[in-house]
């Protein structure tokens, strides 16, 4: 049986761990955290995934909330306007529900069923060390450690990294209580307030703020993503130190500069201490094989090779879709992924690294 180790137990490492071990694989998977630390723990993202990501996780028996997640129907566009020009407004019916549920729910339950399952799961951060013992160990060995250093043994993509330095002042705030969306003219086909939509703001200048209803431990929720201009008005989370400053604060700059949104948000709360998150991150594309001291190589997926978001709000689903292209997928014959002993692996992998596509702490996106 040929034997496979994945280092990283986020949304691709333990999706591909899953489809893997459903093909027969021997598979070990490196969590940095039990699934415990992770179900209480804080959030990690905003994770709104689209009809077809959801599909790889539906073909591997893996979407176990499609029932009491809240459907996000549509999205919705509004470009707000000042004393020199009109603002604009659209919104457009998405093909296929989106989903968001809580990666602290979602990899928790993962993580248990893979051990049941038969998977060797080890709570362990691995570094450099690990890695080598591991490819002598294993026929193939994956890197999916998001925005975690040890994804920096992957060389820049240069060609396809054209920043320095972090886009936005980012930040998630998780709520309930949120009034449902209105259109700024108040009518569309379903009334007032439309179907449940990604409902994206953008502020020339200042920065973008969208929302859009999830399922967290406690519950239904909707997530408040905010994007900031690092220097901005927006990228204003320095001084911010508990859960209680951090709602605060969220609240302030919707007034300021988001008032139909901050309409919806008079009676919301915090769905729990850990519903926060602050940081920013440099988008980057590195090369998606690494070669060890040894010479011994790892293949790399998901942010540990194509770290863009939340600017394009596509990260999960590039993760979903990098696992569907290595072959962890049951649904399609994709299994194109080459292994060798010691690590020896391309094509598919390679090719998804190429598509546009942190660490517990809360500050850990920095
Ligand atoms: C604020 C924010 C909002 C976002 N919103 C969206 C969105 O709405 N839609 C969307 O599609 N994407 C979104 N994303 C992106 C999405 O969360 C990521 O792209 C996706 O989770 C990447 O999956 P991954 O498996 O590569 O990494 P991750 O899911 O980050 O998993 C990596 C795992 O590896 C672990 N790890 C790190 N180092 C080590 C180590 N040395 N040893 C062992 N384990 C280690 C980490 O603890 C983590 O558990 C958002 C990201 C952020 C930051």
């Amino acid at each position: 049986m040929r034997r496979v180790a994945i280092v990283g137990a986020g949304q691709s490492g333990t999706q591909l761990a899953h489809g893997l071990l459903q093909r027969g694989y021997d598979v070990t998977l490196l969590s940095a955290h039990s699934a415990e630390e992770l179900l209480t723990g804080p959030v990690m993202s905003s994770q709104c995934m689209f009809e077809s990501a959801l599909q790889t996780e539906r073909a591997l028996g893996l979407d176990h909330w499609a029932d009491q997640c809240p459907p996000i129907e549509a999205v919705s566009f509004t470009l707000q306007g000042d004393a020199d020009s009109d603002g604009l407004h659209w919104i457009g019916r998405l093909d296929g529900v989106a989903q968001s549920v809580d990666q602290r729910m979602k990899i928790s339950r993962w993580l248990t069923d893979f051990a049941a399952a038969g998977g060797d799961l080890r709570i362990q951060a691995a570094g450099v060390p690990e890695l080598e013992e591991l490819a002598r160990t294993h026929d193939l060995v994956v890197v999916a450690t998001g925005k975690g250093d040890l994804g920096r043994i992957f060389a820049p993509d240069p060609r396809r990294s054209p920043y320095d330095r972090p886009q936005r002042a980012l930040a998630l705030t998780y709520v309930t209580g949120m009034a449902a969306a209105t259109t700024p003219d108040g009518a569309t086909a379903e009334g007032a307030t439309g179907p449940p939509a990604v409902a994206f703001s953008l502020l020339p200048g200042v920065g973008e703020y969208f929302t859009f209803p999830a399922l967290a431990p406690s519950g239904p929720c909707d997530i408040m993503v905010f994007e900031g201009l690092p220097g901005g008005p927006m990228d204003c989370w320095g001084d911010v130190r508990t859960p209680e400053e951090h709602l605060a604060r969220s609240l302030e700059i919707l007034r300021e500069h988001f008032p139909h949104e901050a309409a919806r948000c008079e009676d919301v709360a915090l769905t729990d201490g850990g519903g926060v998150l602050r940081g920013r991150l440099t988008p980057s594309v590195r090369r998606p094989v690494a070669t060890l001291p040894s010479g011994a190589r790892v293949l790399g997926l998901g942010d540990a090779v194509v770290l863009n978001d939340p600017i394009t709000g596509q990260g999960s689903n590039n993760a979903a879709r990098m696992v569907r292209e290595s072959g962890g997928f049951r649904g399609e014959a994709s299994a194109s992924m080459r292994i060798g002993r010691g690590g020896a692996a391309t094509s598919a992998c390679a090719r998804s690294a190429r598509c546009s596509g942190r660490d517990r702490p809360r500050c850990a996106m920095g």
